[in-house]
């Protein structure tokens, strides 16, 4: 079996609906995504729950602070033994660089580092708001080859800035994407939203998705359906 590239996003408020949802996956199907709001509640417990299940975890806190700072929070991290962690790029150089010798030094040597680089909720205008030159595009792209240049296994993006990525930064280079919706599906609070096969096509590596799995009546129904999309694009 190939390896999963699903990321459920578990955004509950707390551990029994956590483990709720996560025990009607499977392991072998998908990975789980514990973010601010469930780590807040549930602490390092819930991954430690979630890793008891099998299931590898993507901790998705994004670190933005200062180097010594966001260092011992990866290697915090990586000691939990995730699979996957993250931090802003807009952190700057010498934060990426403690980040990723903060990992390199736990010896685990598992745990992927990668980088937000503009978030999905912010617009051209938004980045003038905080002194940014230039547009969203141009930002994710700089923003993306810091990250490279860090030695970061890849960036958070949208898949519709995953093609531009794909053309401009050497693989390997992970990227992950968020905003998967299936066509026709509700929209929640996600403006931009590409369908499963389309993120494929566009070059995702992984694709985080939240509520179409975990608000279904059977996550582990939804969960296959949108593996299928993705196997069909891979195998057409
Ligand atoms: O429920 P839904 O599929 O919209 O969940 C998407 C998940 O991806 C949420 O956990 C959200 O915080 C996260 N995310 C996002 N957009 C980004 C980065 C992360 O939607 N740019």
């Amino acid at each position: 079996m190939s390896e999963p590239r699903i990321i459920v996003a578990v955004d509950t408020p707390g551990s029994d609906a956590a483990l709720n949802v996560a025990r009607q996956l499977d392991p072998r199907l998908c990975r789980l995504k514990v973010g601010k709001e469930a780590f807040v509640v549930c602490g390092p417990r819930l991954v430690e729950e979630f890793h008891g299940l099998g299931f590898e975890v993507f901790l998705d806190l994004k670190f933005h602070d200062i180097p010594n700072t966001v260092a011992a929070a990866c290697s915090a991290a990586a000691k939990l033994g995730v699979w996957m962690v993250n931090v802003h790029a807009s952190g700057g150089k010498a934060m990426l660089l403690a980040a990723r010798e903060a990992i390199n030094a736990t010896g685990a040597g598992r745990t992927k580092l990668i980088a937000v680089t503009v978030l999905t909720s912010l617009t051209d205008a938004a980045l003038q708001e905080v002194g940014v030159q230039g547009d969203v595009d141009q930002q994710v792209r700089r923003l993306a080859g810091l990250t490279k240049s860090c030695e970061l296994d890849g960036v958070v993006c949208s898949a519709r800035e995953a093609p531009m990525l794909r053309d401009a930064i050497a693989s390997p280079f992970v990227l992950v994407t968020p905003g998967i919706r299936l066509p026709m599906a509700a929209r929640d609070d996600q403006v931009r939203v590409v369908t499963p096969a389309d993120a494929v096509r566009a070059g995702a590596d992984y694709l985080v998705i939240g509520r179409p799995i975990t608000a279904a009546v059977s996550p582990r129904v939804a969960l296959e359906e949108f593996n299928s999309m993705i196997q069909k694009e891979n195998n057409p």
